[in-house]
């Protein structure tokens, strides 16, 4: 069997290691460096299923607790304290140690599991994977599109999640950390796991079981981000150079931390257009946005 991640393997020599692959389609004149690195990692691979589901769950530790590190770093050095947003609350080293085998345990025993499936379920709505790649528009109009949509599904899921049986029994967990850290991003209970990956990587199944196309490439691309989005919201720190201070309606990390600070409000994952537009920003700095707000709307009306 040979991968289906290329049309034409003409005059390939053997593979048995990665730079024989590597070496086969460096000969290869239309795909760029990433896509005959792609290649390369099918080819090599020889199991298609196999090589999805690998670097899937690959990725996903390696950019998880990649992107961990640096905050549990900074936690460390006094020198960050000041763009700490609620600078008493520190993580103990014990409870950044147990929320680490909270969420290596659910990374092996729940998501592990259904990551097998990915590639079939690629092939039967036709979830691309071969080189080359869409061309980059293509690429950018889909990490956009997943970036809304996801962050719909968030707001209004996680702000169900906030009602009566559903906080009690699955929501609570994630909300034992009342100033989240980096780490705290994945830290929740099976059933939130499911329901709000859903929003992560059941809208791009969807898309492409409608329109046919989409690549597994931009989906690679597509989590990397939400990862680094989910983590960098649980950092807990705020600095003059935050996205949100140069793009107003991105959340980050100033808005989720209001929402594990007070509880109530400041649903969405990636944007705050959804808490300005149904008034659900949380904490002090919400209630005087809406205020200044409900005031002009009152002297408009005087006017
Ligand atoms: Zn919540
Ligand atoms: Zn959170």
């Amino acid at each position: 069997m040979v991968s289906a991640v290329y049309h034409n393997y003409e005059g390939f020599g053997n593979v048995t290691t990665f730079s024989d692959a590597l070496h086969n389609f460096s000969k290869v004149s239309d795909l760029n460096y990433v896509e005959k690195l792609w290649a390369s990692y099918y080819y090599w691979m020889n199991n298609d299923l196999f090589a999805t589901g690998l670097f899937f769950f690959l990725m996903h530790e390696i950019m998880y607790f990649g992107r961990c590190l640096p905050w549990a770093i900074i936690d460390r050095i006094p020198y960050f304290n000041k763009y700490k947003i609620q600078e008493t609350k520190v993580p103990s080293n014990k409870e950044q140690w147990e929320c680490l085998k909270s969420v290596l345990i659910s990374h092996f025993l729940v998501e592990a599991f259904p990551i097998w499936f990915f590639h079939p379920l690629c092939e039967k709505i036709g979830i691309s994977f071969s080189a080359p790649f869409p061309p980059w528009w293509k690429i950018a109009f889909h990490l956009a599109l997943f970036f809304v949509a996801e962050d719909a599904w968030h707001y209004w899921f996680h702000r169900g999640l906030h009602h009566g049986v559903f906080y009690k029994y699955i929501h609570k967990q994630h909300h034992r950390y009342a100033a989240p850290f980096g780490l705290a991003a994945e830290y929740a209970h099976p059933v939130e796991v499911a329901l709000l990956g859903m929003g992560t990587v059941g809208i791009p199944i969807v898309w492409c079981y409608f329109t046919r196309d989409l690549h597994l490439f931009t989906i690679s691309v597509w989590i990397c981000l939400r990862l680094f989005q989910a983590v960098d919201a649980h950092s807990g720190y705020e600095f003059p150079w935050s996205l949100h201070h140069f793009l107003p309606f991105w959340a980050g990390a100033d808005h989720h931390d209001e929402h594990h600070h007070f509880f109530i409000g400041s649903y969405a994952s990636s944007f705050r257009w959804w808490d300005f537009f149904l008034d659900t920003e949380a904490g002090p700095k919400g209630k005087a946005s809406r205020e200044q707000r409900m005031k002009k709307k009152a002297e408009k009306k005087v006017q």
